[in-house]
């Protein structure tokens, strides 16, 4: 098929590596003229790393990234232990692949060569989508400046502000959830060796904020992402905030805290807002498929939202191979997956209120009721999007 996709962050080149590797002639439409993705982090866990293995990308994690020992969960002042979950050998152990921390560029960089490999000219740069269209025959994509595309199949991998899904689902914008999330990377070079993190993903919980910090770039760069509550701001991964704010939103935390803020370059100090929405079960129409934020935009406590979105890729890709019309065959897709990134969307925004702390000892206790650990080892990351039965509702 000729297939046109809109937006190459993880999720859309992801995708587009996965339907070229079955043959179909792919474009992937995207604004930036130029690709780079934001120096933060993201945390990779066997459900998502299953299908970045098939993509050929096995070394290039290994060199790129951590494999952290475990979640571990402290309080925000005294960085007294609430609760731990393994990943590292366990995870490994269980699932059959690792539990990886990489820097979204590395990320995104291999995806692109694994894409560019492919098809040389599958990646079109500068187009900034702004309408479609679909009728028995084809789609047409508008493009700022007059420009349009003609498919007989569009992906919608447009994040979050989609605007393809304004032709699948609603014109609804997504809604602020008042909490914004600050984002810094940090050279661990800087910090005295006593006041490093260890080599786990560390989550401070305190009464109105929390902080997670990990390590990317093979565990040379730290990277913090700070949620706080604060009135409403734009959406925007590059937009720097005084430093002296975040100063004070960490004011009187634990020193290995602080550290991270006190050797973060000051005008590096960025802050975006965190938005959701409410799952939706539409997810196409008869020749348009959304995937990832577009769809179903995820809040970061799970660190599932990028990982969703490569389970939406694969799925797609597997899901339009099938011996059926379109049509058919994208409802397939969404009906598989709608439910599973439904139950991640709500588990995520239910994980937020666990970890702001009002008293350890409650705290220790819902971590304890809610068992995350064999939750998510029981229905989270034994899942393989390149084997799964596609008619069951996992
Ligand atoms: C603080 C934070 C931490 C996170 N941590 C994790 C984590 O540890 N693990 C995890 O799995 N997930 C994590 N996530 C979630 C993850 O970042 C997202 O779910 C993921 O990046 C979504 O990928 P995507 O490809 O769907 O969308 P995006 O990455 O948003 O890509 C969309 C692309 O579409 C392009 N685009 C948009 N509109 C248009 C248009 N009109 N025309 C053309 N191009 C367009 C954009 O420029 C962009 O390149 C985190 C999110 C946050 C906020």
């Amino acid at each position: 098929m000729d297939i046109a996709m809109i937006g190459a962050g993880i999720g859309g080149l992801t995708a587009a590596a996965s339907l070229l590797r079955q043959g179909h002639r792919v474009r992937i439409y995207e604004q930036a003229v130029q690709v780079n993705e934001v120096g933060a982090a993201v945390q990779m866990s066997a459900n998502a790393v299953k299908v970045l293995y098939d993509l050929g990308l096995r070394e290039r994690l290994e060199q790129v990234s951590v494999k952290p020992r475990a979640f571990e969960f402290r309080r925000f002042d005294t960085g007294e232990l609430l609760h731990e979950i393994p990943l590292g050998q366990a995870h490994e152990r269980q699932h059959g692949h690792p539990y990886y921390q990489v820097h979204r560029g590395d990320l995104h960089a291999a995806l692109m060569g694994v894409v560019q490999a492919l098809d040389p000219q599958a990646l079109q740069l500068g187009y900034r989508a702004v309408d479609v269209q679909e009728d028995a025959t084809g789609v047409t994509v508008r493009f700022e400046e007059g420009r349009t595309a003609q498919a007989e199949m569009l992906v919608g991998s447009d994040g979050i502000k989609s605007v393809v899904r304004r032709h699948v689902v609603d014109t609804e914008p997504p809604v602020f959830t008042g909490q914004v999330a600050w984002r810094l990377a940090i050279p661990i070079e800087r910090i005295a060796p006593a006041l490093r993190p260890d080599l786990v993903s560390s989550i401070w919980c305190g009464p109105q904020n929390h902080a997670v910090m990990y390590y990317m770039r093979a565990g040379q760069v730290l990277n913090f992402v700070g949620c706080v509550e604060r009135p409403w701001e734009e959406e925007s991964w590059t937009s720097r905030k005084p430093w002296e704010e975040l100063d004070q939103d960490y004011a009187g935390w634990h020193p290995v805290v602080r550290a991270a803020i006190e050797n973060v370059d000051r005008d590096q100090c960025f802050r975006w807002a965190l938005n959701n929405r409410q799952p939706v079960m539409t997810w196409c129409t008869d020749r348009v498929a959304l995937l990832g934020d577009a769809v179903h935009p995820t809040l970061p406590y799970m660190a599932q939202g990028a990982a969703m979105a490569i389970e939406d890729a694969a799925v797609l890709a597997r899901a339009v191979a099938l011996p059926m019309p379109l049509a058919q065959a994208l409802k397939v897709y969404q009906e598989h997956r709608a439910p599973r990134a439904a139950r991640v969307v709500r588990e995520s925004t239910e994980m937020g209120d666990l970890y702001h702390i009002a008293d350890a000892q409650q705290m220790k206790q819902a971590f304890k009721d809610r068992n995350i650990a064999a939750s998510r080892n029981n229905w989270l990351y034994p899942y393989n999007p390149l084997t799964v039965d596609l008619f069951s509702r996992p």
